[in-house]
C-alpha cells in the first residue's frame, strides 16, 4: 500500500473523529483533507469496488433510496452516500469510511449519488460499472449555467467511465442525445403514455432540437420537456425504451399504479410516492436493476415498499394538520408539485418558504418560470397560502402577479409563528421550502413536536 494513501486515510478518519467529538456533523472537510494529501485517493479506494453512480438534475435522491431498497432486497452488501455529500470530497470521505486503515474496502458495492459537475472526476476515479442519468433540467442558473453546460458535464463524466453501462431517460431529449457522444452500452428507459389529465402550462427547458435547433413536435408530454418528441427537420426522435412504463392506471396524491415492461415481460407495480416525477424515479431504478442483471421483480417490489423521506413529500402530523413537505429547487420540480396539486380535491393550505442562501441558489428569478397561475384556478380548494423565508416578499409579489386573491395570502417570516398558525388547523398542508428553509423548518419541527430524525 502507498504510504501517502495511508496518511490521507488516517488524516481523514482523524478529522472526521475530531469533528464528531466537537459535536459537528459531517462536512466536506475530512474528504478535502484527504484529497489535499493524496489527490488520486478516490481512484485508489475505488479500485476494488463496484460503483453505481446516479446523476442528473432531478430525482437523484429518491431514485438512490429506491435503489438502496432494491440492493438490500437482492442481498447485495453495499455502502452509499447521502444527498448532502454528493461532491468529490464528500464521496471520497464515504469511500474512506468504508475502508480499513490500509485501504481495503469493507463492502464491495457502492451506490453513489453524484452532483452533475462533480461527476466528471467521480466517474474518472471510480470507473463505475453503471451510470444512471435521471434527466437534465435548468437548475440554479448561477451555479450550473445553461442546460447544455450540465449536459456537457455529464457527457464528460460518462466519457471518463468507459466501462459503465449507461441508463438514459429516453423521454428527455437532452439526456437521450448523450447516446451519440459515448461509446458505452446504453439502456433507455421511459414512460410510454401521458401521466397527468391536467397539466400546468410549463416553459420547456429544451424546446429546440439538440442537433439542428428546429422546434420539436410532441406526440405527448409527461411533464416539462419530457415526453415523446421528434424533430420534423432532422429526424432526431425519442428512442424506444427497453425498460418502460407501458401503462399509467392511476397517479394520485398518495401513489401511482402502473404497468412496467422489461425483458419482454409485464409487471404490475405500485409506487408509494405521489406525482408523475416519482414514476420516473421508479422506472429509472428498475432500469438500473435490469442493467445490473438483477431480477426485475425485486426492483418492482422495492417500489411498493418504499416510503417518502423528508423533503420528498413525506407525510407527518403538525399538531392537527396533516402536512406534506416537498423540497423545491427549480422550475421543473416546482411545476411538478403544482401538477400534483391540481389533481387533488381536498381543501388545503399551501406554504412556500423561499430562501436565497448559496445552497438554495442565489438567483431566485426562476420563480417567474413556475406556473403559479395554476393556483389561481384552485382557489376554491386553497383556504390559505403562507409565504415565508428570506425572500418571502418576492414570492408574495410573484403570487400577486399570478392572480391569486390577496386575502388568501399571508406573509409570515417567523418560522415559529408559521408552524403555530399551521398546526392549529385541521387541514391538509403542503409545504414547499427551498433547501436551507427546509433545514431550518426541520430543526424547528423536530424540536417542537418531538420528532426524532423522522426524515431519515
Ligand atoms: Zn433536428
Amino acid at each position: 500500500m502507498k504510504a501517502r494513501a495511508f496518511i490521507a486515510i488516517t488524516a481523514c478518519k482523524l478529522t472526521h473523529w475530531l469533528l464528531r467529538v466537537m459535536g459537528r456533523g459531517a462536512t466536506q472537510l475530512p474528504g478535502r483533507v484527504a484529497n489535499k494529501i493524496y489527490p488520486d485517493l478516490l481512484g485508489y479506494l475505488a479500485r476494488d469496488v463496484r460503483t453505481i453512480i446516479v446523476t442528473g438534475t432531478n430525482g437523484k435522491t429518491t431514485t438512490s433510496r429506491i435503489l438502496e431498497e432494491t440492493l438490500r432486497e437482492a442481498g447485495i452488501s453495499f455502502f452509499e452516500n447521502k444527498s448532502g455529500a454528493n461532491l468529490l470530497n464528500g464521496i471520497t470521505a464515504i469511500f474512506i469510511e468504508n475502508c480499513s486503515a490500509t485501504g481495503r474496502p469493507k463492502k464491495k458495492t457502492a451506490l453513489i449519488e453524484s452532483d452533475e459537475a462533480a461527476f466528471k472526476k467521480v466517474g474518472k476515479y471510480t470507473d463505475p460499472e453503471l451510470v444512471l442519468v435521471t434527466n437534465v433540467f435548468r437548475d440554479q442558473l448561477d451555479r450550473y449555467g445553461e442546460v447544455t453546460h450540465t449536459l456537457n458535464n455529464i457527457k464528460i463524466g460518462i466519457q471518463n467511465s468507459p466501462h459503465a453501462v449507461v441508463c438514459l431517460n429516453a423521454d428527455c431529449s437532452l439526456t437521450a442525445s448523450l447516446r451519440d457522444e459515448i461509446g458505452n452500452k446504453v439502456i433507455f428507459y421511459g414512460v410510454n403514455e401521458p401521466i397527468y389529465k391536467h397539466r400546468v402550462r410549463e416553459e420547456s427547458d429544451a424546446p429546440y432540437c439538440i442537433r439542428c435547433k428546429h422546434e420539436y413536435e410532441y406526440e405527448y408530454i409527461t411533464y416539462g420537456h419530457l415526453g415523446k418528441y421528434h424533430c420534423p427537420n432532422c429526424g432526431y426522435s425519442r428512442p424506444d425504451p427497453e425498460v418502460a412504463v407501458s401503462r399509467v392506471f392511476i397517479s394520485d396524491a398518495d401513489h401511482s399504479e402502473i404497468e412496467i415492461e422489461a425483458a419482454g415481460e409485464k409487471f404490475k407495480a405500485l409506487i408509494n410516492l405521489p406525482g408523475g416525477y416519482n414514476i420516473y424515479n421508479g422506472i429509472s431504478a428498475v432500469a438500473v436493476a435490469y442493467a445490473l442483471g438483477l431480477d426485475v421483480r425485486i426492483a418492482v417490489g422495492a417500489l411498493s415498499s418504499f416510503e417518502c423521506g423528508f423533503g420528498r413529500m413525506e407525510k407527518f402530523m403538525l399538531g392537527d394538520a396533516a402536512a406534506r413537505m416537498i423540497l423545491i429547487k427549480n422550475p421543473a420540480g416546482c411545476n411538478q408539485v403544482l401538477n400534483f396539486l391540481s389533481n387533488i380535491s381536498e381543501e388545503s393550505i399551501f406554504v412556500v418558504c423561499l430562501n436565497d442562501n448559496y445552497a438554495d441558489g442565489r438567483d431566485i428569478s426562476w420563480i417567474w418560470d413556475v406556473d403559479f397561475e395554476v393556483l389561481a384556478g384552485l382557489q376554491d380548494r386553497l383556504s390559505l397560502i403562507y409565504l415565508s423565508g428570506i425572500r418571502a416578499d418576492e414570492i408574495a409579489m410573484r403570487f400577486k402577479y399570478a392572480g391569486i386573491d390577496p386575502a388568501k395570502i399571508k406573509v409570515q417570516k417567523d418560522y415559529g409563528k408559521l408552524v403555530d398558525a399551521i398546526s392549529s388547523q385541521k387541514k391538509a398542508v403542503y409545504i414547499m421550502p427551498t433547501y436551507t428553509a427546509m433545514m431550518d423548518l426541520r430543526a424547528l419541527i423536530s424540536k417542537r413536536f418531538g420528532y426524532k430524525n423522522f426524515w431519515e
